[in-house]
């Protein structure tokens, strides 16, 4: 069984209320082979919401109470993306979930780059704190870029 970013199957918990829905990776819910989670809808924020970034560090500065998240109007999100971080490793260490396929970018599901936490658009490398999580717990975190690029 692989983890899956809920928006990558399709489902409308995006910022914005839209999703990231590809026909692949709907495919592999389909048939049964992947589940889907949203980490930050799981750590407790509605949908839509205020894009947040990760500012003053990295995910394992996040996680490690060194760096926060924020919203776009500066609200400290940092509790709701560790809550949900955590919800989604408990799923996986329970479900034994050794794979995930998560959502390129996202400051809870990327994995190798991130926004930088000005709101700018700019890029830098890091990875989303779920996917940090995930990754310090052994698990293999691969995007939807990658995946696509194996298929
Ligand atoms: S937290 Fe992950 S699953 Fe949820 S909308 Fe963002 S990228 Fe998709």
């Amino acid at each position: 069984m692989i983890l899956v970013s809920a928006c990558l199957a399709g489902i409308c918990c995006k910022y914005n209320g839209g999703n990231n829905g590809i026909p692949l990776i709907k495919e592999l819910v389909k048939q049964g082979k992947a589940i889907l989670l949203c980490p930050e809808q799981l750590g407790g924020l509605p949908t839509p919401r205020l894009p947040a970034e990760i500012k003053g560090g990295s995910a394992r500065d996040v996680l490690q109470g060194k760096a926060s998240v924020v919203r776009e109007d500066g609200a400290d999100v940092t509790e709701n993306f560790i809550r949900g971080a955590r919800e989604v490793l408990k799923f996986c260490q329970e479900m034994g979930i050794r794979r995930a396929i998560l959502k390129s970018k996202s400051p809870s599901c990327g994995k190798g780059l991130v926004y930088d936490g000005t709101f700018t658009g700019k890029l830098v490398e890091g990875n989303g704190v779920t996917a940090q999580l995930l990754i310090d717990d052994g698990i293999e975190v691969m995007t939807e870029e990658e995946f696509k690029k194996i298929c």
